[in-house]
């Protein structure tokens, strides 16, 4: 690794773990999910799941069902952008898990170029979308205590994404 790429590992895991402490103003119980988009490094916008703004602060329809107009936190950053003076055109959209197929839609139009996550969903059709839309996608995978980048690629997104499974499989034992 050389002098470049140990400053961009540096500066994604601060702003990685900065989207883990914006997750945490999610009221959701079952998953609490945080992003930023930067630009220019600037932070423009931020988002947490959960539901539109003037409705209860509440996700879940029942233990298993979250609400239907539960809005994601990657929606809620690209929204939220849309009302201000900044454009989401260029920049690097941080979140702590990857983003879902509805999500990634709204990541390719709003010319998001990067995406860095933290952990899978449960799927990774959305992971898969980005791929073939160009976007420059990477697992910031913390494996033993340290960062990794992991760029995803069409080539390796399904061998990837067993290997973070098998991996957190043995963790768990
Ligand atoms: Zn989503």
């Amino acid at each position: 690794m050389d002098a470049r790429e140990k400053k961009l590992l540096l500066l994604d895991s601060r702003y990685l773990r900065m989207t883990q402490i914006w997750a945490e103003n999610s009221y959701c119980r079952r998953r609490q999910v945080g992003a930023l988009l930067v630009k220019d490094k600037m932070i423009i916008s931020d988002g947490y799941n959960g539901t539109p703004s003037g409705f209860e602060n509440e996700c879940e329809e029942d233990a298993d069902h979250s609400k239907p107009y539960v809005l994601h936190a990657e929606a809620n950053a690209i929204t939220k952008v849309a009302r201000s003076n900044n454009s989401s055109d260029g920049a690097t959209l941080y979140v702590t898990t990857s983003p879902c197929m509805e999500c990634s839609k709204l990541i390719i139009q709003a010319g998001i170029r990067r995406v860095v996550f933290g952990d899978y969903y449960r799927m990774h059709d959305g992971v898969d979308l980005l791929c073939r839309a160009g976007i420059e996608i990477v697992h910031l995978w913390e494996r033993n205590g340290e960062y990794e980048h992991v760029e995803i690629t069409s080539d390796n997104s399904e061998s990837h994404y067993q290997e973070v499974a098998e991996y957190l499989a043995a963790q768990n034992k």
